[in-house]
C-alpha cells in the first residue's frame, strides 16, 4: 500500500513484460480522498492524479495547482455535456469521450478556444447496459468519426465488469486501439492494474492501493 509499492508494483510489471517503466503512466485517482492525503502524495512528488468529478475536481484542483508545479488532472468520470468548457479548462486529459453528442460539443468549443485536452475514447468492453461507453462493435466507426472532427483521441478506456477476468477486457481493447492506429491505453485499476500492464497499458488509474479505502462522502 501507498505510493512507493505502487512504483515498485509497476516497474517490476514492465520489467516482466519487457516494456520501459516510462511507457507507462501512474494516474493516482484521488476523488473523495481527504485532501490531507492527497497533499502527502504530492509531497513524495507525484504529479498524475485522476478524478471522476468535475466539481469535486473544481473544488481541489485549482489551490493544488497553485502549490504545486507541473500538476496534472485527468478525468476518468462521465462528462455531461454541459460541462464540457469547464472540464476542458480544469483537465489536461479526458478518458470518458463514449457519444456523439459529446464529441461534437468538444469539436465546437475546441474551435472556440483553441485549445483540446488528450481524449481518450471509453469502450464498453462488458456491454454491460449500466455502464457508459462505446460498444466493441461500433468503436471503429466512432473513432473515425472523432478523427473526422478533428479531435485529439490518444488512445482507448475501459472499465472490466467487476465479476469477469479483467484480462480478455484489455486485450480486446488493446486490439481495438491497434488495428485503429492508437497508442494509448488507459487500463488497469488497484486490483489488477499488473495485468493492464502486460496487455500494454499506458495509463493505470490506481486510487485505494495508493491512498488506502475510499471514505464515503
Ligand atoms: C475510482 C476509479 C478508479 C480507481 O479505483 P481503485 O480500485 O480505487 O484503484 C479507476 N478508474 C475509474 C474510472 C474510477 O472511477
Amino acid at each position: 500500500m501507498g505510493l512507493n509499492d505502487i512504483e515498485t508494483r509497476i516497474a517490476k510489471a514492465c520489467q516482466d513484460a519487457g516494456r520501459p517503466r516510462e511507457d507507462v503512466q501512474l494516474i493516482a485517482v484521488s476523488k473523495v480522498q481527504p485532501n490531507d492525503r492527497v497533499e502527502a502524495v504530492l509531497q513524495q512528488g507525484h504529479r498524475l492524479f485522476g478524478e471522476n468529478k468535475v466539481q469535486e475536481a473544481a473544488g481541489k484542483w485549482p489551490d493544488f495547482r497553485d502549490r504545486y508545479e507541473n500538476v496534472q488532472v485527468h478525468l476518468i468520470g462521465p462528462l455531461q455535456t454541459n460541462k464540457a468548457r469547464q472540464a476542458m479548462d480544469l483537465f489536461d486529459a479526458i478518458h470518458t469521450l463514449d457519444r456523439p453528442k459529446l464529441a461534437n460539443t468538444l469539436a465546437r468549443l475546441a474551435q472556440e478556444t483553441g485549445h483540446c485536452p488528450d481524449l481518450f475514447i471509453q469502450i464498453n468492453t462488458g456491454e454491460e447496459p449500466q455502464k457508459a461507453g462505446v460498444s466493441p462493435a461500433e468503436a471503429d466507426g466512432f473513432i473515425a468519426e472523432c478523427r473526422a472532427l478533428d479531435l485529439p483521441i490518444k488512445g482507448l478506456m475501459c472499465i472490466p465488469p467487476v465479476d469477469e477476468t479483467p484480462s480478455l477486457h484489455f486485450a480486446l481493447l488493446q486490439k481495438i486501439a491497434n488495428r485503429n492506429g492508437l497508442a494509448g491505453l488507459s487500463m488497469g485499476m488497484s486490483s489488477d492494474f499488473e495485468q493492464a500492464i502486460a496487455f500494454g497499458a499506458t495509463h493505470v488509474r490506481v486510487g485505494s492501493a495508493i491512498f488506502g479505502e475510499r471514505t464515503p462522502a
